[in-house]
């Protein structure tokens, strides 16, 4: 680590005199959770703290209206932290973003108060709105937001703390089967039934689970059965989400979804319309910019593991970042291990919890610990960039 002690200490003060706004912070967000690309006061909040701060803040970013973008220091190398801030339908910050927007505006402007120590290089704090299935991130990388970055970092709560935990590529497929109605008694020979193709679907998948390879991740739900019981259903539709460790994996699953839904609706000669919404890419995880982190947590006295492959992972915007540029996305107890898991309530409740915002501004140090040292640090980011360039070979 070539972090001087000294710019440690002041990065850690800085976050421990912004605390109680960061609490606040992070206590108002929880409170009024709002869903994806709807996070105008969670996006008017943070930015307004960054601004009393003294800090411009970009807004509209990528065209996104609920996006924003902040500088501190000058020139390369550049390294990103990025906010997350949307909640879920239902339960609220059950995944604990409040916490994740907290710890990187606590993180970025801690960082700020050190960054020309460093040197030459900027730290660059991102809004990035709707993770929970708007691909925020996404849109971001389209609109060239990353092309000047060089690495970029986020934590996210959890019920342990993991360094470079998977996630999982993922896309969702829509079938729409159209049948042909007819009188359930009167004439059930004269009907096809869109319903039983869509069940069959699901029964062809379920036979196919032999052939996924590990991590595969393939689950569905009926979003139309039919329109009345003595009707011979005419349309039905069913939704499924598929995942797995890699998008090639993930591609050839997909086929096998596909072909499943074509052949039900074959047997029962019915029409089959079949949509897919692009998700999110698994996560590259660059260890050597783990492992630093991990250093800087470990000095703040939490030693995360690097993996733990007894647990499940979902799936990310984060991930389609670590396909562009160097990143990680490590993860960071609120609550104890197998209390709670994300998209649970008392998940939700452990994101306003006071260990949920000690939590925040613990990663926030580490985070502001973590960047700075990047700047700094010319062997760490060469690493970094060795891995990266190493990647998927
Ligand atoms: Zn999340």
């Amino acid at each position: 680590m070539s972090l001087a002690p000294e710019v440690a200490s002041a990065i850690d003060r800085a976050v421990d005199s912004s605390a109680a706004e960061l609490s606040s912070l992070s206590a108002r967000i929880h409170e009024n959770p709002e869903l994806r690309f709807e996070e105008h006061k969670a996006c008017a909040w943070l930015t307004e703290f960054l601004t009393t701060r003294g800090h411009t803040v970009e807004r509209n970013v990528a065209g996104l209206p609920t996006a924003f973008r902040a500088r501190a220091g000058k020139g390369a190398p550049r390294i990103a932290i990025l906010a997350e801030y949307d909640a879920l339908p239902g339960v609220g910050h059950a995944c604990g973003h409040n916490l994740i927007a907290t710890g990187a505006v606590g993180a970025f402007v801690a960082a700020a108060e050190v960054v020309k120590s460093a040197g030459s290089g900027e730290v660059v704090l991102l809004g990035t709105p709707a993770e929970e299935g708007g691909g925020g991130k996404i849109s971001m990388i389209e609109a060239g937001v990353f092309a000047d970055i060089d690495a970029a970092m986020m934590f996210h709560p959890f019920d342990r703390d993991l360094l470079a935990h998977i996630a999982l590529a993922s896309l969702w497929l829509t079938f729409d089967f159209q049948g042909k109605p007819s009188h359930a008694a009167i004439a059930p020979h004269a009907g096809k039934s869109a319903l039983t193709a869509c069940l069959d679907t699901f029964r062809l998948i379920d036979g196919q689970r032999v052939h996924f390879r590990d991590g595969v991740r393939e689950h569905g739900y009926v979003t139309n059965g039919g329109q009345a019981v003595n009707i011979i259903p005419e349309h039905a539709a069913c939704e499924f989400s598929v995942r797995a460790l890699d998008t090639t994996e993930l591609a050839r699953v997909r086929a096998i979804v596909e072909r499943c839904a074509r052949g039900a609706a074959l047997a029962s000669d019915v029409e089959v319309r079949i949509a897919v919404r692009h998700g999110y890419k698994d996560m590259i995880n660059n260890m050597a910019l783990a492992r630093r982190f991990g250093a800087h947590t470990g000095s703040l006295g939490r030693q995360p593991r690097e993996r733990d492959d007894s647990i499940g992972a979902g799936s990310t915007d984060m991930g389609d970042v670590s396909h562009v540029v160097p990143a990680i996305h490590p993860w960071l107890a609120i609550v104890d291990r197998g209390e709670a898991l994300c998209h649970e309530r008392r998940f939700a409740e452990a994101a306003g919890s006071t260990t949920g915002i000690g939590t925040a501004l613990m990663a926030a140090k580490a985070m502001a610990r973590t960047a700075v040292d990047y700047l700094a640090d010319g062997e760490l980011r060469a690493a970094v960039s060795a891995e990266w360039s190493a990647r998927g070979r």
